[in-house]
């Protein structure tokens, strides 16, 4: 059996539990329709979702996609037996507790005892928050990010109408503080956006260099922590991304996505700023909500109205299962998934047909087979990468800068490669690198 089941039955006693909390209700008849054709339904449901990429199983190590753990599916579950809307207190009173809690674990994570921050649907909305909040405190100066920082930065800077500008990477995928230097000596720099951990290569912004920069300059400092957050409980970084993570806390704001590596469903990102004062900017008057209690309503300070009542149940209850701390359980995966990309990363380099960008730097390693043109390299990863998914392995397919790779040389008019990608999330990927090898081997015979 590859799905989990035996938990269910924590979910009936618990539902029971919750069930009691109602006991003193009058009885009433629910008007639930269709109830009959459900099973129907469900079982035709079952069938189609078997259309999926197993991402669950070792062998699925392609894109950023990591189970939520059991405990966050059953609260949620539980959760949805209320449906709570954390927007307002009246709509979820419990669970606006229980978000509040959750959130302020993450920011004592980065070292904040004060902050404001609330859990929001996902990286993309509350970086849109943390730019809208920059935007409002810096009105027509430059967002600037780095050329490999997410491609939502620049969206959303153009949502919100402000001017947007790259900065390039260095040959590791981090932002390069000589460019940035310049860029900011130019006095419009309002915001500079440090990504720790790309999307694409788990690369760590210099944040350390960055704050020097801010120093001189004045600008405020983002931190988009959404994929690699979580890594600043981890012990086996390497000195750059130890670097950085160390001074997290010395950024305005940060935002890190739970339903990446804190091991939720998604719709689960969160978004929490170091001064509690920006809470003024979102004053707003709804005449609906908030006439119910003088304590703080969580739609107040969220430009998102209605919120899941049950995904701040499921972070909750897995931070209560698991504590944010360092050497505790969920550091520990965090850490195998890195010592898995460690050991993938040797692997590869020991391989005379494989070239690896660089070394990893959390837990995702991009690779080249080798070739003696972009044009047969990128065609050649393309075809390993169907290769190895008829053999159950999973991996993904990128585009990225030539520059990356020592050992290609840039061709006119072709800066990007495409290359194969390997996110290895789970702690369970560090017994099966030996295997992923194989198989990629057994894929690009030599
Ligand atoms: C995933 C990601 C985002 C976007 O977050 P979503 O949860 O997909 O909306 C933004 N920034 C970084 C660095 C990410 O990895």
């Amino acid at each position: 059996m590859a799905l989990d089941q035996e938990s269910l039955e924590i979910l009936a006693r618990a539902l029971e539990k919750l069930d009691a909390g109602f006991a003193r209700l009058p009885d009433f008849a629910s008007g639930v329709p269709g109830g009959a054709r459900m099973e129907k339904v469900m079982l035709e449901l079952a069938e189609k979702l078997q259309d999926n990429y197993p991402y669950f199983h070792p062998l699925y190590a392609g894109q950023m996609l990591k189970p939520a753990h059991p405990v966050a599916r059953l609260a949620y579950s539980l959760a949805m037996y209320i449906n709570p809307n954390n927007h307002a207190l009246d709509g979820g009173r419990a669970t606006s507790a229980l978000e509040k809690e959750a959130v302020a674990e993450i920011a004592a994570m980065f070292g904040w005892k004060e902050f404001l921050g609330h859990l929001c649907s996902g990286g993309t909305m509350a970086n849109l928050e943390a730019l809208w909040v920059a935007g409002q405190l810096h009105p027509e100066k430059k967002i600037v990010a780095s050329d490999q920082a997410h491609y939502t930065h620049g969206r959303i800077s153009g949502v919100l109408q402000l001017p947007f500008e790259r900065v390039q990477t260095d040959l590791r995928g981090r932002m390069d503080v000589n460019a940035l230097a310049e860029c900011v000596a130019r006095g419009d720099v309002g915001t500079v956006v440090a990504t720790l951990g790309t999307t694409a290569t788990g690369s760590v912004d210099p944040l350390s260099e960055i704050l020097e920069l801010r120093e001189k300059f004045g600008f405020r400092v983002h931190a988009d922590a959404a994929y690699g957050g979580y890594f600043a409980l981890t012990s086996n970084l390497g000195e750059n991304a130890a670097k950085s993570f160390a001074r997290i806390d010395e950024a305005d704001s940060i935002v890190i996505d739970p339903h990446k590596h804190g091991l939720q469903p998604y719709g689960c990102g969160c978004v929490i700023f170091r001064d509690t004062r920006v809470g003024k900017l979102y004053k707003h008057d709804s005449p609906y909500t908030y006439f119910s209690s003088a304590e703080l309503h969580l739609g107040e300070i969220s430009l998102e109205c209605s919120r899941p009542g049950a995904a701040a149940a499921a972070l909750w209850a897995t931070q209560k299962l698991l504590p944010l701390v360092r050497g505790g359980e969920f550091a520990g995966g965090l850490e195998r998934g890195r010592a898995a990309a460690l050991q993938f990363f040797r692997a590869i380099e020991s391989n005379e047909r494989f070239a690896a960008a660089f070394e990893p730097e959390l837990d995702i390693l991009v690779f080249v087979p080798n070739g003696d043109s972009i044009e047969k390299v990128s065609a050649e990863s393309r075809r390993i990468f169907e290769a190895t998914a008829r053999k159950g392995l999973h991996l993904a397919v990128a585009q990225l800068p030539v520059k990356f790779w020592a050992g290609l040389k840039p061709e006119s008019g072709r800066a990007t490669v495409t290359c194969l990608r390997s996110v290895l999330m789970k702690p369970e990927h560090v017994e099966w690198v030996g295997r992923i090898v194989e198989i990629l081997k057994d894929a690009a015979p030599g």
